[in-house]
């Protein structure tokens, strides 16, 4: 199979969250099991600066996108995902992708379905045996749409199967139904059994409407998208389509992330001895008491409402009363930033807030530090908890989605637990505080105990090869169905 595995994000090239994780990884595996697969994404600014040594040379220029109101040209780029066979085409033009930050353009709606229509338009000029086209999120999520409407008459465009992967059903792609015109879709879409949704137009609404296959990034988080309580509002439709809906859960790159030979880490970690060695050296550099003995509980990630940031708010203040360093890197709202701005200040022995985003301390973190904080409201896969328990660190999280699938309970009074964290179900800050309690319990007063869940979470594996195996199960399906709309 030929598949085009389509994203706003990919990285190294241009990153925001997990999506661009695993669009830089997930291809490369997928190439592996023997089908071939090529990226597209757009050439944003911020590429130049991140694509060091894989800089996108000049693959062509001068095309239009086909139906898009938009007749300014573009040009696209290709590159390789390091490691690999695996092209990388970026679409560029420099008005419509001008900002550094990915999300930061004042028109997303315009971006998004200029970037759709383009990428049509360039496969079809290059790419017309492809089978597949993955979007990802609703950022390409009206691919499926433009080939099931305006491409429909073309006899190549028209045979190839989509598949929609839905990284997070959060961000569904509101915008004024006037967007439909600017896309060069027909307006008929405007209509509640397609696109509209409460008086807007719904771009991942489109996309699950009209691609072949859906999918999610794990099973429970699939799962719980067909009730009311995780849908924002599209359990409806999700429903419909059910018997197209899938959950593969994500991987994480072991290549890239490898403690054993990680160039951010203090000490290469192979056991847990390692681990207390980059402990003291991190606790030196972010200024820390040097203690080794108090458990580190770290927190890396998005500051918004999803991942749970109230309950840490409201238990923060007891959690300070532990003997613990509460380590955080994240950028996001003002107010989580605020707030653990002033902990820090308050407790400028135990708490270390760093707002801002950086890789290379977010490998630091994984490395050294003890628990992994994630009680998030929802959570469709999370690489968090994966790369935290890759480095020996254990997660805590709240059972939803992807945290459900990958975590699992440690029972420190059982010799042969294999558990490899401890979680809570209700969305409730008081569990959240029983769950960290009990971590810290362990790690003062069951020290062997610790050391299994260290050696359980270490053993873990999330790499890629399974996952890419059920995509290419996936794509298979999508190919062997041809839906019309
Ligand atoms: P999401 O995609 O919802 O943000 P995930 O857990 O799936 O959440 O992926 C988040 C990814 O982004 C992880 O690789 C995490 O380490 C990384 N990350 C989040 N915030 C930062 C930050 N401030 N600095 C560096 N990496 C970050």
């Amino acid at each position: 199979m030929k598949i085009a595995y389509i994203s706003f994000e990919v990285f190294p090239f241009a990153k925001v969250g997990g999506l661009a994780d695993v669009a830089g990884a997930l291809p490369k595996y997928i190439n592996k099991t023997g089908e071939k697969i090529f990226v597209l994404m757009p050439y944003h600014r911020i590429v130049d600066k991140n694509a060091e040594g894989f800089l996108p040379e000049i693959f062509c220029e001068n095309m239009i996108p086909e139906f898009h109101s938009s007749k300014k040209p573009f040009s696209v780029y290709k590159t390789k995902l390091s490691d690999s066979d695996v092209d990388v085409y970026l679409i560029k033009n420099e008005d419509i992708f001008y900002t550094e930050d990915i999300y930061g353009g004042d028109n997303l709606a315009f971006q998004s379905t200029y970037f759709c229509d383009s990428a049509i338009t360039f496969i079809k000029k290059y790419f017309s045996d492809t089978d597949v086209i993955n979007v990802n999120d609703w950022q390409t999520a009206l691919i499926p749409v433009y080939l099931k409407t305006v491409y429909s008459e073309n006899n190549e465009m028209r045979k190839i199967s989509t598949v929609f992967t839905i990284h997070n059903l959060g961000y569904q792609g509101l915008f004024d139904s006037s967007e439909l015109d600017n896309a060069g879709l027909p307006g008929y879409l405007y209509n509640v059994d397609a696109l509209e949704f409460y008086g807007k137009v719904n771009f991942l609404k489109g996309g699950i409407l009209f691609s072949d296959v859906i999918n999610t990034v794990s099973k429970t988080y699939g799962e719980e998208i067909q009730t009311s309580e995780y849908s924002y509002g599209l359990d409806g439709v999700l429903k419909i389509r059910s018997d197209r809906l899938y959950g593969i859960i994500n991987g994480i790159d072991y290549k890239v992330y490898n403690p054993s030979d990680d160039p951010s880490l203090f000490f290469p970690i192979n056991n847990y001895a390692d681990k207390i060695k980059n402990k003291k050296e991190f606790q030196k550099f972010l200024k820390l008491p040097e203690r080794p003995d108090v458990p580190v509980i770290s927190l890396i990630s998005r500051l918004v409402d999803q991942k749970g940031l109230d309950l840490i708010f409201q238990i923060f203040e007891y959690l300070m009363l532990f003997d613990v360093q509460f380590v955080l890197l994240g950028t996001g709202d003002k107010k989580y930033m605020d707030f653990f701005s002033k902990m820090e200040e308050k407790y400028p022995e135990k708490v270390s807030a760093n707002l801002k985003f950086d890789l290379d301390l977010a490998q630091k973190i994984y490395g050294s530090s003890d628990m992994f904080l994630m009680p998030s409201k929802y959570e469709p896969c999370g690489l968090g908890q994966m790369y935290a328990m890759r480095y020996g660190t254990v997660p805590v999280v709240r059972y939803t989605g992807g945290l459900a699938d990958t975590v699992s309970e440690f029972y420190y009074e059982k010799e042969d637990s294999m558990g490899t964290g401890f979680g809570f179900y209700d969305y409730d800050s008081c569990k959240l505080f029983k769950a960290i309690s009990k971590a810290v319990y362990v790690f003062y007063n069951e020290k062997e105990r610790w050391n299994d869940l260290f050696n359980n979470c270490m053993k873990q594996d999330f790499s890629y090869e399974n996952t890419a195996l059920q995509y290419r199960e996936l794509y298979k399906i999508a190919k062997d169905i041809k839906r019309r709309w």
